[in-house]
């Protein structure tokens, strides 16, 4: 029987299966390799494969299956062969990221919750009055859960359990409460109703792909949580992705009004033990609604019966270590291998969704008013014509506005993507710049954690008195902003404001983002300084103005998404703008007003610059009208790499449809110590690239010492 390890193996390898032991694909086992065992599934042997070259006696035993897990349905085992096919990573580390809950394996721990059992407490209080009338529909509560319901602290709890009020009781093992698809379900605007209709309807059969195109603040999440219901309503699983955890609270809340329940939550944020039991009850088909980031792809959906790709644009989808795939991508492809529908959602389609659109693969549902409230009024502000004052970075124009927001109590928000203080630090009295010793890039002074810092290998040091070149003092000076820079100002300007800064390096934990996130909501803040974690997906009722420091940061990098890029992230931001009965406003800081990018956001003729951008990457084939591949190498020595690169490009074989580019040395040429090359591989549409790149690879040489080669197939960076 062939068992794949979730290891970086070519292929599974062959094992006997003990006489009395019964085993099928997708079973666990555990298998002896060298001197220790692993954990690992058996395989389906592909049709016609021949069966393994090593004698019989040379093949060792499966030891044990693992009879305690449910077995990996086999769709997943399908999955896992085609994604690691198309990405050309090694099945066993697909397997890896399908396994990636070693909690699950482990027997789960007893738990126990409380439930009511019926005697009030001698002394009554507000609070646990409150317990009470939470607790009183009989079912066992997680101790903090109960609290959290009932508004009170823990200790009111335990207070009621010492009292005998409370009874302890072991949990069953996936603790949820069920989903409650009888509830009210909100009015839909009558072009809401025709867009969830026409879901319901490429919903309901089997494997098609959707995109819902809907302006922000259109209610696109209504829409589709009307194809939740209906899958669930068939007793199918339905999944939600979402590009970053910071947008899952809101949507969770709003999940809790319409079904009655939380979703299961699947991403980096959930602790081990609980994603040991989220991986069990979604394998046993006990969780039904999933929220989660990319990785949740991978969980062991037996009966899937719904994708939503929120946010469908996001490169946060984008995953480029290990095997490097693109989660919208691999969405749609887990929906065909399942007979799944997929929706894809955005208010911003990347151009690959909206040519698909185009050509038919996909059906096209657009949403173009928003639900009660109009879309914000955009518009640029020439910083040459009204340019900020000396070492500051607001034009006087944006300044009055955030003014003028605050007098009428409203609230602004204020966009800049970059963290940290100010992006280079040089000596003014010998010019000296702070770069990584270990990268090719400047040290972000990161003024809150008083250190330089490195964004791409996270090296910091304390920022010194003097230049530690000259030895100059108070010689050192920060040059442009960062968004501590921007708060900084906004400070200065609005010291009496309720302020708050977000930023992912200053958000120490999940709760506590989603703490901060439900003050903004509630108007408990009057400014928020932000980066692009305020940027997507948030509503956030009483928000009328939003600034953009600086909209050309985007557009200067060389990649064949920028002006896409730059434009789906500007026209987000600004779309948090008045979303409720305010109306809202979006001024954007640009030194290029004229830009075709900036143009389209102030005139909110979205189709005809994607018209243009479309024709752009047709003339260009560039994707989706051709494809590209990356191949990275990487070593300590700068001729490693670029003698292994050069090696690497005089093996690829001719072809007529596909192109090899470089290799060249990357823009970002240094990383950890590491110098990179990079080969650019462009082919036509209809070229098979893995093919093409698995006979290169096969007959390029093997890479020697330390020196590494990376493949991603449609890569998104291109640094
Ligand atoms: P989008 O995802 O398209 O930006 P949302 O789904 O977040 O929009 O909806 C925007 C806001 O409008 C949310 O607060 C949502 O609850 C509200 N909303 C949208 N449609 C309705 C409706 N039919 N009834 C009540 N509230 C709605
Ligand atoms: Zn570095």
């Amino acid at each position: 029987m062939p068992v794949l390890l979730p290891l970086a193996l070519p292929a599974p390898y062959d094992y006997l299966v003990p006489e009395g032991m019964h085993v099928e694909p997708g079973h666990f086992v555990i298998v002896p390799l060298g001197p220790v065992e692993y954990l690992g599934v058996v395989w389906p042997r592909p049709e016609g494969a021949p069966l393994p070259k090593i004698k019989r006696e040379k093949l060792r035993e499966i030891i044990e299956v693992v009879n305690d897990v449910p077995p990996l349905p086999p769709v997943s085992l399908d999955f896992a062969d085609w994604v690691a096919r198309y990405t050309l990573s090694s099945p066993g580390m697909v397997l890896r990221m399908m396994m990636s809950s070693g909690r699950a394996f482990a027997p789960p721990a007893p738990r126990y919750g409380v439930r009511l059992a019926g005697t009030a407490p001698s002394r009554m209080t507000l609070a646990r009055a409150r317990v009470l009338e939470a607790a009183n529909n009989g079912l066992i509560w997680v101790k903090s859960s109960l609290a959290e319901a009932a508004g009170v602290s823990p200790g009111v709890i335990d207070g009621l359990v010492d009292a005998g009020t409370l009874i302890t009781e072991p949990l069953p093992d996936w603790h949820a409460m069920p989903l409650d698809l009888s509830r009210q379900r909100a009015k839909l605007s009558p072009e809401q109703a025709e867009a969830a209709r026409e879901l319901l309807v490429n919903t309901s059969d089997g494997f098609v792909v959707s995109l819902l195109d809907g302006v922000t603040g259109s209610g696109k999440t209504e829409v589709y949580f009307e194809a939740i219901a209906a899958a669930l309503s068939h007793g199918h699983q339905a999944l939600v992705l979402m590009p970053e955890i910071a947008l899952t609270s809101q949507f969770i809340a709003r999940c809790e009004e319409r079904f009655g329940a939380k979703p299961a939550e699947w991403h980096s944020g959930v602790s081990a033990p609980l994603r040991g039991r989220v991986w069990r009850a979604v394998a046993e088909n006990k969780a039904k609604l999933v929220v989660g980031a990319r990785s949740a792809l991978f969980l062991p959906f037996p009966d899937l019966g719904l994708i939503v790709v929120d946010e469908e644009h996001d490169q946060g989808y984008k995953q480029e270590e290990r095997v490097a795939y693109q989660a919208r991508d691999m969405a749609v492809l887990r929906g065909s291998l399942g007979g799944c529908p997929v929706v894809l959602s955005s208010a911003t389609p990347s151009i690959e969704s909206l040519v698909n659109a185009a050509q038919g693969r996909y059906r096209h549902i657009r949403i173009a008013e928003r639900y009660q409230a109009t879309l914000p009024d955009i518009a640029s502000i020439d910083m040459r014509a009204s340019p900020p004052e000396r070492g500051r970075w607001l034009s006087p124009v944006l300044v009055d506005a955030v003014a003028e927001t605050l007098k009428r109590g409203e609230q602004a928000l204020l966009f800049l993507n970059r963290r940290g203080y100010a992006p280079v630090t040089l000596c003014r009295n010998c010019g000296f710049r702070f770069e990584c010793p270990n990268c090719s890039a400047w040290l972000v002074e990161h003024r809150f954690r008083r250190r330089l810092e490195c964004h791409h290998c996270g090296k910091f040091v304390p920022i010194p008195e003097t230049c530690p070149n000259c030895g100059a003092e108070h010689s050192l000076v920060p040059c442009g902003p960062g968004i501590e820079r921007i708060a900084e100002e906004i400070a200065e300007r609005f010291p009496d404001a309720r302020r708050v800064l977000l930023s992912s390096d200053l958000t120490p934990s999940i709760s506590d983002l989603r703490e901060t996130l439900r003050e903004i909501e509630d108007r408990e803040v009057d400014i928020v300084i932000g980066t692009q974690l305020v940027a997507k997906g948030h509503h956030f009722p009483g928000l009328a103005l939003v600034g953009v420091v600086d909209a050309d940061l985007g557009l200067a990098q060389a990649d064949p998404r920028a002006a896409e890029r730059t434009f789906q992230l500007m026209h987000q931001v600004t779309g948090r703008a008045g979303r409720e009965a305010i109306p809202g406003r979006g001024l954007i800081q640009t030194y290029m007003p004229e830009h075709p990018v900036i143009q389209a956001l102030v005139s909110g003729d979205r189709d005809a610059f994607l018209e243009r951008e479309i024709a752009a990457r047709k003339d260009a084939t560039m994707p989706p009208f051709g494809r590209l591949a990356a191949l990275l190498v990487t070593s300590s020595s700068r001729e490693g790499a670029e003698g292994y690169a050069r090696e690497v490009a005089r093996a690829a074989p001719q072809a007529t449809k596909i192109q090899v580019l470089g290799p060249a040395e990357a823009p970002l040429s240094v990383i950890r110590g590491r110098h990179r090359y990079r080969l650019l591989v462009k082919g036509a549409r209809e070229a098979d690239l893995q093919a093409y790149l698995r006979l290169w690879l096969s007959a390029a040489p093997k890479p020697k010492g330390d020196v590494r080669l990376v493949v991603d197939v449609d890569p998104y960076s291109f640094l």
